[in-house]
């Protein structure tokens, strides 16, 4: 699936707007286009407050642009529900629901849609042997008896239940260690790779950007600055 971002304004409320910027009055979206590409890893790289978060919720549906219009291939999705967009999310706090179990996590989805247990359980397990995780140990648990980056792969797994057409990452492995980050962030590029998935993946640190983007974003106060891959920012004259 191809996005495409036209002329995308995003204003906040002035009176509610943290001023991580120190400036206030500067819309968090200053008429943004980008075209990602079906398939691809677009990771949007900047500091804390250009507008990351607020790209990834405007390609959600979780907020609405005051002016441009979002595509999904040649499909105006600008008024969407964010239920009918057909997006996975996967976010630094993991959102579990964290009364149920891993697989209760994954299950949700089906019980709401009314899917047999069945068509539920098979899918799971289908998603479980995709990613490589231990269906019985990953699924078994509660989210509080799980590490950081076993949450994080459920939260994964749970997307990918629901054969999302988008996936959006905002600082997936950010609340890892060290070390688990760097494996973590190996998986979820083999995943990414292995989906073959369009993905948004947004970070601040731009070694992560640069390992996980086929292309590359480089925001700064509202506005792109840059986009493309690794050679074409760092090495062309
Ligand atoms: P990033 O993800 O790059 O840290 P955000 O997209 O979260 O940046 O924020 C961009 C700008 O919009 C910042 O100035 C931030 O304070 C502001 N902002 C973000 N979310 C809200 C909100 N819900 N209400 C008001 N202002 C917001
Ligand atoms: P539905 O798909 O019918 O909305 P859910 O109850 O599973 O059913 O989801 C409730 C809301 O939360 C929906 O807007 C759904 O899109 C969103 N949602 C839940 N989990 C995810 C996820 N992992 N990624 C994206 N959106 C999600």
């Amino acid at each position: 699936m191809r996005v495409r971002l036209e002329n995308i304004l995003k204003q906040y409320d002035e009176l509610e707007q943290v001023t991580l910027t120190g400036y206030k009055g500067r819309p968090a979206l200053d008429h943004v286009s980008l075209d990602i590409h079906d398939g691809e890893t677009m990771s949007i790289v900047g500091p804390s407050g250009c507008g990351k978060s607020t790209m990834l919720k405007i390609v959600a549906g979780l907020e609405m642009p005051q002016a441009g219009k979002l595509f999904y291939n040649d499909f105006d999705m600008t008024n969407i529900k964010p239920q009918d967009r057909g997006i996975g999310m996967v976010f630094q706090d993991y959102a579990l629901y964290p009364v149920m179990k891993g697989k209760g996590n994954l299950a949700y989805y089906f019980q709401m849609h009314q899917k047999s247990e069945a068509e539920m359980e098979a899918r799971v397990r289908q998603t479980a042997e995709l990613m490589g995780v231990d269906f019985e140990l990953l699924l078994g648990r509660l989210p509080d008896t799980l590490s950081g980056g076993e949450k994080q792969r459920v939260a994964i797994a749970r997307c990918i239940v629901r054969d999302p057409l988008v996936f959006l990452m905002d600082e997936p492995i950010v609340n890892l260690d060290a070390k688990r980050r760097e494996r973590t962030r190996i998986e979820i590029k083999k995943l990414l790779k292995k989906f073959g998935i369009t993905t948004i993946y947004v970070t601040h640190d731009q070694q992560e950007a640069i390992f996980m983007g086929d292309r590359i974003t480089v925001m700064r106060d509202g506005v792109i600055e840059q986009v493309g891959t690794f050679d074409e920012l760092y090495y062309s004259p």
